[in-house]
């Protein structure tokens, strides 16, 4: 059975959606929305109706006459925001508690096998889409791209999930992620990162990923639990490459060094950025650069450490979390843009879309407004990936929305329970009845 046979299969049988059956020419739609959520301008703007042709916006307005033979979904009780966006996701990875990802690895590669990993990922994706979030940007460790053959299957209709913008193998230094082992029996590293050894390799390797269809570069300065770093020319030469191809990149920086020489490289977004100094911070909020934090809410958090052999005590949770807060809002203080990104690759039981969602609980913890944690999510990821069509509901953006009842600006608790999410202008959870009063 090929690996698109095998998704289409599983999911026949576990899809309990309505939605993702109604493939084939689509209607025109009219949204008539009780409240919509401008994301640019950070604020709910009343009642508007949306006019859908195809997978695009063509019209916001208010009291819109429904064209002939047009679909009307009423909303009118719901309040309607702009697909969600996470942009930094891994929908192949899962790692379990205590595990090292050597071992990951090597159940990935060795063990299960990359069908049944896209399998995973195939599942993962639907409950993204689920939660409300109808783009997600994956950040490496994903195989031989197979976030990409992922990306292709969703776009084909062969599986319900949000859009991907895919990056690929990591570009790292020497052992990736992978912990110092001195034999790498079944080529695990070279499985999970594209290594880079020299200016030239770094070129060839975002020509090579972009020739794959890459839709971001991302790149690793410093690879804990390495040691190795990728040097200044490396970095320069991705940056430079990616650029001359239009291709934005990301970098997984913890520590300030590795984090300063990305941002004066002229990367897009620096990824987790857990140790970055005010002096960072500021040089990133001058070129524009965002920073991808991510961190988990208090929730999300306890959630995690029940399965741990030792549970920590509560101020110790708290403490690790303070950390994550003050520098966001240090970020946000000092004029750094701020994208959702979950880097949720635990086992979680409400669902990676649920984390997503409670990521953004997590930046309303640490001090931004409900507005801002689903501007990161909405106007400010779709600026970071690029695509003028995102995160946004506008004439000619996609036509990506989530209806849900209650001012998600007062208070993000609505989103925990999204109506009705559709995708390109179609209905691919809920249903517009859900919205009734
Ligand atoms: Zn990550």
């Amino acid at each position: 059975m090929t690996l698109a046979a095998c998704a289409a299969a599983l999911l026949t049988v576990a899809l309990p959606t309505t939605a993702f059956a109604q493939r084939g020419p689509q209607p025109v739609v009219l949204v008539r929305a009780g409240n919509l959520f401008d994301s640019e301008a950070g604020r709910m703007v009343g009642p508007r109706d949306i006019l859908i042709r195809g997978d695009r916006v063509a019209e916001v307005g208010q009291g819109l006459t429904a064209p002939e033979g047009a679909m009307v979904v009423d909303l009118s009780q719901c309040s309607v925001i702009p697909g969600l966006i996470d942009a930094h996701t891994h929908l192949l990875l899962e790692q379990r508690s205590g595990e090292g990802l050597s071992n990951v690895a090597a159940r990935d590669h060795g063990v299960q096998g990359d069908v049944y990993r896209a399998l995973t990922g195939a599942q993962r994706a639907r409950g993204y889409l689920e939660a409300g979030f109808t783009t997600v940007r994956d950040l490496g460790n994903s195989g031989r791209f197979l976030d990409l053959q992922l990306e292709r299957g969703i776009n084909d209709g062969l599986v319900p999930g949000p859009r991907i913008y895919g990056s690929g193998p990591g570009l790292a230094p020497a052992g990736g992620q992978l912990e110092p082992q001195p034999v790498d029996h079944h080529d695990l590293i070279e499985g999970e990162y594209r290594i880079i050894n020299g200016a030239d390799d770094a070129r060839a390797a975002v020509r090579d990923a972009v020739a794959r269809g890459a839709d971001v570069i991302k790149m690793f300065p410093e690879a804990t639990p390495q040691r190795t770093r990728l040097s200044v020319e490396e970095m320069a030469a991705i940056v430079t490459e990616a650029k001359r191809l239009g291709v934005p990149v990301a970098a997984h920086a913890t520590s300030d060094a590795a984090i300063r020489e990305a941002v004066e490289a002229g990367v897009n977004s620096i990824e987790h950025g857990y140790e970055i100094s005010d002096d960072t911070l500021r040089l990133m909020a001058r070129k524009g650069v965002w920073l991808v934090p991510t961190d988990p809410s208090l929730e999300m958090a306890l959630e995690f450490t029940r399965s741990w052999p030792r549970q920590p005590p509560r101020e110790e949770v708290d403490r690790h979390l303070q950390a994550g807060r003050d520098r966001l809002m240090r970020a946000h203080r000092l004029g750094v843009r701020i994208a959702l990104g979950s880097d949720l690759y635990f086992p979680y039981a409400p669902g990676r879309g649920a984390g997503s969602r409670g990521t953004m609980d997590g930046y309303v913890e640490a001090g931004l407004t409900p507005t801002q944690a689903l501007q990161s999510a909405t106007w400010e990821a779709g600026r970071l990936l690029g695509d003028d069509g995102l995160g946004v509901l506008r004439p000619r953006s996609w036509a990506d929305l989530v209806a849900v009842q209650g001012d998600p600006t007062a208070g993000l608790s609505p989103l925990r329970a999204p109506r009705l999410v559709m995708k390109g202008g179609r209905i691919e959870a809920g249903s517009a009845s859900a919205c009734a009063s």
